[in-house]
């Protein structure tokens, strides 16, 4: 019988690590079942698909928006349509527009950015630190009169910095709102990420934690703010339900302002209760096996360096980052453990968010590039090496990602994997 070769690396004709590439990273959609089907078939058959009215209305948005509540101790969760509304809906809530600026990380998804100039307002970029997230400490540098809100954005399941964070906001008086789209479940010092900030907004996208396809949320402390949140995203309107569960009572002739529609419908809400009761579970299973890998490696592979992370205990675990010492050995690494069958890529085509064309060029379906237009007193300009942390970071950090649905072998072939490729890089 002919002789296995595990250190020759499948690349270069051995035996890969794993006989089948690794299931795909959808950590809710994996989990979704009969749950989903039957929660989501009461609506179906109830004939009322509207949270507000309806012949039988079964109340899910309601209902996840009480769970999202208890569990993440906010007094004030609302769903709505995606995170990209949930970003505009807070923006809006907070009376953010346009001759604002508002800092984001250079290191995010397109959306992020976006939301802040569908609001009316621009970007301004800070850099990362080696997290991939939000550095406190540069800050400073973007700081200025015109800029009115700070969103940080825990990225692929490791926790912001948020004390510095919150401090530097207070110091400055401008509010902070935690985009936790990719990261729903993730922790900072034993609070949730989300709960943080003044506003919370979360993804239910496929591609994040849990999902109904498509989704968001708003989660906020503030009175005042639930209630220009609620109006923005229904038509400038506060529904009596909304009134009535959370006790509020405006006059509507001097309260009411217009809004959009970013209203949740109850078979997403149905889903979504069900992927949220799963939430705990999925988070529980990440964690353990992110755990176990960066334990194993680090014993197996000397001088191995992971992405860092404020709080490990809150990292939920969705992803595995290594950071690699050159973009090149980054390159060479990807392309062995895709032939180990080892899914593992670079963010973003390795570009900080402010590098994406639409973005850099200011460029909007407005008039003028609207509203880039705006005279602002320090006038906003992007360069390409604005950010040089993220611009080293993003092309030499490789993620792993890591499914609720892998199993105790499928970790140690992941393990094999990675030691036998790094041993390879000079
Ligand atoms: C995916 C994502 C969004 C947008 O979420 P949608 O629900 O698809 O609109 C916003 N911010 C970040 C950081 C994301 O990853």
């Amino acid at each position: 019988m002919e002789k296995v070769d595990l250190e020759k690396l499948a690349l270069n004709g051995g035996a890969p690590a794993r006989s089948k590439p690794l299931p795909p990273n959808y950590p809710g959609a994996v989990v979704m079942g009969e749950e989903e089907a039957v929660h989501a078939g009461q609506i179906i058959r109830a004939q009322s698909p509207f949270r507000f009215y309806g012949p039988d209305v079964r109340n899910a948005v309601t209902t996840l928006e009480s769970m999202m509540e208890r569990d993440l101790n906010v007094p004030y969760a609302l769903g709505v349509t995606s995170c990209t509304a949930a970003l505009v809906v807070a923006l809006k809530a907070l009376g953010i527009g346009y001759g604002d600026k508002v800092i984001v990380p250079a290191v995010t998804f397109l959306a992020t950015a976006g939301a802040v100039v569908s609001a009316n307002a621009v970007p301004v970029f800070a850099d990362v630190d080696e997290s991939l997230n939000l550095d406190p400490a540069d800050l400073e540098r973007v700081m200025d009169e015109e800029v009115k809100a700070i969103i940080a954005v825990p990225i692929l399941g490791v926790p912001c910095d948020m004390d510095p964070i919150m401090d530097f906001a207070r110091k400055h008086g401008v509010p902070v709102i935690e985009d936790v789209a990719q990261s729903c479940g993730v922790q900072y010092k034993g609070r949730y990420a989300g709960a943080i900030g003044d506003v919370g907004v979360f993804s239910f996208q496929m591609n994040k934690i849990i999902t109904a396809g498509e989704g968001g949320a708003v989660v906020t402390h503030s009175a005042e703010l639930y209630e220009r949140a609620a109006r923005y995203h229904d038509q400038g309107l506060l529904r009596p339900q909304l009134k009535e569960r959370h006790g509020l009572n405006p006059d509507e002739e001097t309260a009411a302002f217009i809004g959009q529609n970013y209203r949740m419908s109850e078979i997403t809400g149905a889903v979504l209760i069900e992927q949220w009761k799963k939430l705990d579970g999925i988070v529980a299973t990440m964690r353990s096996h992110h755990r176990y890998l960066k334990q194993a490696l680090a014993d197996s592979v000397p001088g191995i360096r992971f992405r860092s992370s404020p709080d490990e205990e809150g990292d939920i675990g969705s992803n595995l980052g290594i950071i690699l010492p050159s973009a090149e050995q980054a390159q060479t690494f990807m392309k062995a453990m895709q032939a180990e069958n080892i899914t593992a890529h670079t963010l973003y085509g390795n570009l900080p968010v402010y590098r994406v064309p639409q973005i850099f060029h200011q460029r909007t379906a407005e008039k003028d590039n609207f509203p880039f237009n705006y005279p602002f007193q320090k006038p906003v300009i992007y360069t390409e090496d604005m950010c040089p942390r993220a611009v080293d970071l993003l092309p030499r950090t490789v993620f792993v990602p890591l499914s609720p649905v892998l199993e105790q072998n499928d970790l140690d072939e992941i393990v094999s994997g990675i030691t036998k490729v790094y041993r390879t890089l000079d």
